[in-house]
Order: structure tokens, then sequence, then C-alpha cells
């Protein structure tokens, strides 16, 4: 981890690009990526603006990152956030192998002025008959039913595969 005076620059950037982003049509969230070898991407949110849910913040900063440093692997990096990073976020950092993550703001303080993180945070807390969006296993039915290991079966056969 970087020093407490290095996290709170770095954090300082994460939420003026935040703020700036509110003047450009963007929600109040920007990130930062410092890879491991110090170079720094930035991350902004624009869901409204691309029509891309999934546009938060810290995705593009990942996005931005891999693109620059041309790997998916993002092992010795740091994420920092202007705000606790939603469920999606997280598991995009637990695949890019960020090795760690710094926020500002929580999701309670995203929940005050709308913003569904803490709901979503919840809905994992839930017992899986009780969630509000249904995530269920297929039952395979009929007789010329696909074999869904099958994708599995044909990757592990596949010797020029990159492991991920
Ligand atoms: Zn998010």
């Amino acid at each position: 981890m970087e020093s407490p005076q290095k996290q709170e620059k770095y954090l300082s950037r994460a939420i003026d690009l935040a703020i700036r982003n509110v003047d450009n049509g963007g929600g109040p969230f920007g990130a930062l990526i410092v890879t491991a070898d110090g170079r720094e991407f930035e991350g902004l949110n624009r869901v409204t603006a691309t029509n891309d849910p999934t546009a938060h913040a810290e995705v593009t900063a990942i996005r931005a990152a891999c693109a620059g440093i041309e790997n998916f692997d993002l092992t010795g990096a740091t994420l920092y956030t202007s705000c606790e990073p939603c469920p999606m976020c997280l598991a995009s950092a637990l695949w890019a192998r960020v090795d760690s993550v710094v926020f500002a703001a929580d999701r309670h303080d995203a929940a005050a002025v709308g913003f569904d993180d803490a709901e979503f945070y919840e809905f994992f807390d839930q017992p899986v008959a009780e969630r509000s969006m249904p995530v269920v296993q297929y039952t395979p039915v009929g007789t010329d039913a696909p074999t869904p290991t099958a994708p599995f079966e044909q990757w592990t056969n596949l010797e020029s595969r990159i492991e991920y």
C-alpha cells in the first residue's frame, strides 16, 4: 500500500475527476488506476452519456489501464475511486487482479443521493429465493438439451488457450 500522503494525492485526483464529470454530462464518480510501475490511468462514469450501465468510473479506469499496458492483468496496481466500488466494480477489480482498492465516499453516501450501491450489496446478503432479480440454473428438459459444460470441454481441449 502507498503512504497515506500518496493515497490522498491519488484520491484527490479521483474526486476532482468526479466533480468535473458532473459538468460534463456524467455521474459524480471518478477513478484512477496506478499501476505497479507508477503509470496512471483515469476513469469516468459515462453511464448516461453513452447509454452503458456498466460504464462506471472504476470499470472505465480498468479498461483504460489494460488498454494502456496491453494486458488484462493489473497485478500490482491500486484502484483509487471517489466512491466505494459497487459489487460490479469490485468484481471487475478482482478479475483485473488489482492489488488494492482505496475509496473516499461510501455506499451510504451514494445511496443518500439516489444511487443503488447499498441496495445491490444487500442483494448478495439476501437468501437466493428472496432476491429481487431471480437467478436460476436451467434444468435440461428435452432429449436435444444442450450440454451446459460443453464450452468448458472445448476450452480444456484447446492447447493454445490463454489462462486468465
Ligand atoms: Zn460500480
